[in-house]
């Protein structure tokens, strides 16, 4: 017999349970600047949201915010061929548009991802890395809110028991990071499920060592504020707070 597989009802609880804001600042107006005023990860050229199919019949029945994505380029043609049977690739109205209770899991969670050791123990949070130069928070861990990691971690736990395909997925991810890093000689930033940052050198068997934010590098234009003021010039965006009814920062 088939195995029962996560539901629509598994994604409307957890949805209740998961939404605490990421930092208690509007992260979107950081780098919505260099966006054509559009939040980075709220544009499919930036980011494409990859949902579990059961998640979207959810969103389906409760809301008309959001449509199956259709690939425009060979890499986007490639991403949607390369997806699961049991995912699929989603697009919203936009951020002028945003829904904070339908937003998808991965909404909420963006820039991180569930980091998982050699011995698949989920240890705590990093982020997808493709994203380094683009998503502000990434070189500004210390706003992530305490309470967000909490349910992060708690949505995770109940997500990888009732669909083991995803916990070996982020398993398979954070192998990928740790030979991706270690290739670069680049340091693993991850805050950790109980509290607290934490750095993986490169080439150190995946050992966790303590630390600060002020330890993780900055990336591309939030490497400084000249950095930001010059990329934001040279993106034609204004400084400052960015007009965008509705949206809600991850
Ligand atoms: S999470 Fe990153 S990409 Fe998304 S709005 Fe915040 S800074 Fe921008
Ligand atoms: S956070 Fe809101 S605007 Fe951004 S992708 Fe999600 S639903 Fe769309």
């Amino acid at each position: 017999m088939k195995k029962p597989r996560i539901s629509a009802q598994d994604f409307a609880s957890l949805y209740k349970q998961y939404n605490a804001n990421l930092a208690f600042v509007d992260c979107g107006r950081k780098c919505a600047p260099l966006n054509n005023g559009q939040p980075i990860c709220c544009t499919t050229e930036n980011a494409i949201p990859v949902v579990d199919k059961a998640e979207f019949e959810l969103l389906k029945s409760r809301s008309d915010l959001w449509f199956k994505y259709k690939p425009n380029d060979a890499a986007s043609r490639k991403i949607v061929k390369e997806l699961t049977s049991n995912a699929c690739a989603v697009e919203c109205k936009g951020a002028a548009f945003c829904e904070r209770d339908n937003r998808t899991i991965a909404c909420r969670s963006f820039p991180f991802y569930p980091y998982l050791d050699k011995a698949g123990k989920f240890v705590g949070l990093t982020y997808y890395w493709d994203f380094e130069d683009r998503c502000w928070i990434i070189s500004n861990m210390q706003v992530v809110e305490r309470k967000f990691v909490e349910e992060m971690v708690a949505a995770f736990e109940r997500i990888f028991k009732l669909d083991p395909d995803e916990y070996e997925t982020m398993k398979d991810h954070s192998a990928n990071m740790r030979r991706v890093f270690s290739r670069q000689k680049k340091i693993i930033p991850v805050i950790h499920r109980d509290g607290g940052y934490f750095k993986i050198k490169p080439n150190d068997g995946g050992k966790l060592t303590v630390c600060t934010p002020d330890d993780f590098k900055k990336f591309g234009p939030y490497k400084s504020e000249a950095a930001y003021i010059k990329a934001v010039k040279a993106a034609g965006g204004t400084l400052g707070p960015v007009p965008k009814g509705g949206y809600l920062a991850p």
